[in-house]
């Protein structure tokens, strides 16, 4: 056996992104040495290409722009989105630390500009957003801090296999490997030996923290059939399911597998996330309306959860138009100016010439357009329960902007079953010896549905959970 292992460590991280680095980072301020091992050739994962959002409430802007919430209020909108599928003990840590997790980012560095977003499913504005929605910052400033740390990050090196002793206990990896890697371990073992398959003994804990499986189209047309290759995603492409079946393997629990999140705001011109997205989070959703462009009339609450609104789209069966007036446009500038270039989003100097462009019925969109302004004159819901608090000018000042909207794969619910240690549970409801996860491979804290900005500090509350009681294990 002494020669089945390359080397060891204390603390083994499978995953670069959020998670994985915070944990990483937790890990060895306990006092274990660390190896983070990514796949790809470049840390991040989602988390790197991700808009840099953070919800959380009690924030420090809420406080600077005198916003009253509180981590109730915070769970109550998580469980309205998830359908009450949410594990209610997993919920409430998450909103008592989430606001923790926007500080300790910016302790590592991290920066956010001065606006407090609202999303769909929000009750109040509680998203903060890293500078230039530059979600790759977080990942430089956690791997900057590992640097100083002196943890070593392992890229090009793929988990293919936990592996167990007798007693069902992680003892290790199985790691197949494109080629060698530089990073010197400040930790007792040697280092890494340059063979393609590396075992690594993990002698405390090993964290899975390799994020969702959005990108994994055999994997998620079997929990989802309808959510085949004819579907896009925003993931990178790496976001596939082989951390998450390592886990499964050895009897892990799997919740919610096949509640997978559409962004409503997929613009169908372009692929993957892109530019159109932006500009339809930001602006169209936020300030304008939706439109199905069979009838001319809007389909749904534009301030609803991803589902209702990804929902609505795809029960209308073909791209729906999301139309915003100048007015409203100025919230997502730099996004506009660059998709009016590349024909993503459409001008018009008014609502008739925009109706016959995408061949509404002669005047309907004028009607929609004319009750919705209506509405925002007027106390109360709309018919679709378009909260009051949510109005915004109406759509009166030209130009008007048109975007095809279709909705996009863009994040997995579900995933592993963990413990408020991070510790992931089997079939038999018992944690599994030596094994942590964190992040979106990990399920049951959003449930049937993830409200905005509240994946990056769900990362990083529980990676750091991970990072903790991993080093802790005996
Ligand atoms: C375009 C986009 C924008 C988003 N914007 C926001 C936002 O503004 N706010 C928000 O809260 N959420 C946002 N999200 C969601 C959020 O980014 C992700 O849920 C979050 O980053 C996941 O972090 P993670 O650490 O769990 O996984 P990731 O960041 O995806 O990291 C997982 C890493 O594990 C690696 N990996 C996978 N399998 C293996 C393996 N077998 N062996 C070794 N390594 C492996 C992957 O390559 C990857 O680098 C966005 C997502 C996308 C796609």
């Amino acid at each position: 056996m002494a020669d089945f292992w390359n080397t060891s460590t204390d603390v083994i991280i499978i995953g670069s992104g959020a998670a994985g680095l915070s944990a990483a980072i937790e890990a060895r301020q306990a006092g274990a040495f660390v190896r983070v091992f990514e796949k790809r050739p470049v840390t991040g994962g989602n988390t790197r290409i991700s808009d840099g959002g953070l919800s959380a409430p009690d924030n420090f802007m809420q406080k600077q722009q005198g916003v009253t919430d509180s981590p109730q209020r915070f769970c109550k909108d998580i469980l309205r989105a998830g359908l009450g599928l949410n594990h209610p003990d997993l919920v409430d840590l998450f909103a008592r630390q989430a606001s923790d997790a926007v500080d300790w980012t910016r302790s590592l560095g991290v920066r956010y500009t001065a606006r407090l977003d609202q999303f769909g499913g929000h009750s109040v504005p509680r998203t903060v957003t890293i500078e230039n929605n530059a979600g790759h910052t977080l990942i430089t400033a956690m791997t900057n801090r590992l640097h100083q740390l002196g943890v070593p990050i392992h890229t090009r090196h793929t988990l293919d296999r936990l592996v167990t002793d007798a007693s069902g206990r992680v003892t290790g990896v199985c790691l197949s490997c494109s080629e060698k890697t530089s990073a010197a371990a400040p930790d007792s073992g040697t280092d890494i030996s340059p063979c393609r398959i590396r075992h690594i003994r993990a002698d405390r804990a090993v964290v899975l923290a390799t994020g969702g499986f959005g990108s994994d189209v055999a994997f998620r047309t079997c929990q989802a059939p309808r959510l085949d290759d004819t579907i896009d995603s925003t993931n990178h492409s790496g976001a596939t399911a082989e951390g998450l079946t390592a886990a499964l393997k050895i009897h892990a629990m799997p919740l919610h597998l096949s509640w997978i999140q559409l962004g409503p705001w997929g613009c169908a011109d372009e692929s993957g996330y892109g530019k159109g997205a932006r500009f339809a989070a930001y602006s169209v959703f936020p300030a304008g309306i939706l439109v199905d462009p069979f009838t001319g009339g809007r389909i749904v609450n534009e301030w609803a959860d991803r589902r209702q609104r990804s929902d609505a789209i795809l029960n209308a069966g073909h791209a729906c138009i999301g139309i915003v007036d100048h007015t409203g446009a100025q919230k997502e500038v730099d996004s506009l100016a660059s998709c009016l270039k590349t024909g993503k989003i459409r001008q018009f100097d008014s609502l008739s010439d925009l109706g016959t462009a995408f061949n509404m019925p002669a005047e309907s969109l004028e009607q929609t357009v004319a009750e919705y302004n209506l509405w925002t004159t007027c106390p109360g819901p709309d018919r679709f329960g378009k909260d009051p608090k949510t109005k915004t000018s109406p759509l009166e000042t030209p130009p008007f902007y048109a975007i095809r909207l279709w909705p996009k794969i863009h994040y997995t619910p579900g995933g592993l079953q963990i413990d408020t240690r991070a510790r992931v549970m089997d079939l038999s409801h018992r944690p599994i010896p030596g094994l942590f996860a964190a992040g979106e491979v990990t399920g049951g804290i959003h449930g049937a549905g993830r409200l905005g900005g509240c994946a990056l500090p769900e990362c990083i509350v529980f990676g750091r959970i991970a990072g903790r009681n991993a080093a802790a294990t005996g």
